[in-house]
């Protein structure tokens, strides 16, 4: 060992962490993520299947990689109740719906065999900064889609790779440069959540039984739909912001050079159409981050990886992991007049 080698042997035991450099998302990163969970194995992800649990699985286990700490109710799994009813008509090919309960003591009324297994799948990277630390910076995507269905062209597995097996990519890369770089100043909590196409259950019941009170949570950042460049955004690498006007969060982004825009399609209502409706409807300042062009495989069995670009996606990835690093450093964005959306009203 020549001494060279060996001060840089010891500066590497003395010091990992500084010596650690936060390595951007490559195209290899987001293939070697988004397959697994767009596999066929994966059945589609339907909320409460055993392909969606399968899929939590695989997340948790990539959580784990990172050395993000468990947050979840069971390591990194935030059980969710989640029973099946039979539907009355066989609809596109199901023979059955899943329902959200109120309590799991509910779930237990239920016969065994309609009772689903179901989990919101929850990491967390704590803040350096003695103060900051306790406030809530919240990266989410949604893991599960609509499972199997009715065939088209022979192929019944909706594979659901850009929605959102794409944001959750975005999600593990994002908490996995974080966690190879500079700690951030705040916490920030990584959530991939279920039941979002089926009525936003994991969310709800996130909102619900928040581990980490609610009134601490400054931002978030959803992340969905970003397989594929979208025109309106200026194409690859480019991405935009729903409910952009409606804050001051993407004027911050875009101020640090990263290249976010407004949703150019408002009247699709994007903002009110993902899991980040059910944060700002309790004021906190929440947008999605999506590059979906509007494609025509969209719920279809055709969402799957042959749709996916990848080096599109590493771009895109990258800017978000900075976007988080401004969210989770800088100031806290604020709502602008008027743009906080209404608080939900009270449920039965
Ligand atoms: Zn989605």
């Amino acid at each position: 060992m020549t001494l060279a080698l060996r001060r840089a042997f010891a500066l590497a035991l003395l010091a990992p962490a500084a010596l650690a450099a936060q390595r951007p998302t490559t195209a290899a990163d987001v293939r070697r993520i988004l397959f697994p969970l767009a596999e066929d194995s994966m059945a589609g992800r339907m909320t409460g299947s055993p392909g969606e649990a399968m899929a939590a699985r695989f997340i948790a286990a990539e959580m784990q990689r990172i050395g993000l700490t468990p947050l979840g109710d069971s390591g990194y799994f935030q059980k969710v109740p989640v029973a099946a009813v039979p539907l009355a008509q066989t609809r596109r090919g199901r023979t059955e719906r899943v329902v959200l309960l109120k309590s799991f003591a509910e779930r237990d009324t239920f016969p065994v065999e309609r009772r689903r297994p179901s989990v919101n799948v929850l990491g967390v990277l704590e803040g350096s900064d003695p103060v900051l630390k306790d406030e809530i910076v919240l990266i989410d995507a949604h893991f599960d889609h609509v499972g199997v269905g009715q065939a088209v062209n022979g192929d019944s597995i909706y594979n659901g790779a850009d929605d959102d097996a794409s944001g959750v990519v975005a999600v593990l890369e994002i908490a996995r440069q974080l966690a190879t770089g500079p700690r951030p100043k705040r916490t920030v909590l990584f959530v991939t959540t279920t039941g979002e196409e089926v009525g936003m259950f994991g969310t709800r019941w996130f909102i619900d039984h928040p581990p980490i009170p609610l009134a601490r949570f400054v931002a978030n950042m959803e992340i969905e739909m970003i397989g594929r460049p979208d025109s309106l955004a200026g194409g690859p690498g480019k991405a935009w912001l729903t409910g952009f006007e409606r804050s001051n969060m993407g004027e911050q982004l875009a101020a640090a050079g990263i290249p976010i825009v407004a949703d150019q399609r408002p009247d699709q209502h994007f903002f009110e159409r993902s899991d980040n409706i059910v944060f700002a409807r309790r004021g906190i300042v929440a947008h999605t981050l999506s590059t979906y062009n509007l494609h025509t495989d969209y719920h279809q069995p055709t969402d799957d990886v042959r749709g996916a670009d990848f080096e599109h996606m590493a771009a895109v990835i990258n800017a978000a992991a900075r976007a988080t690093r401004v969210l989770a450093d800088g100031p806290k964005p604020e709502w602008k007049p008027g743009g906080q959306p209404a608080a939900p009203a009270p449920r039965p």
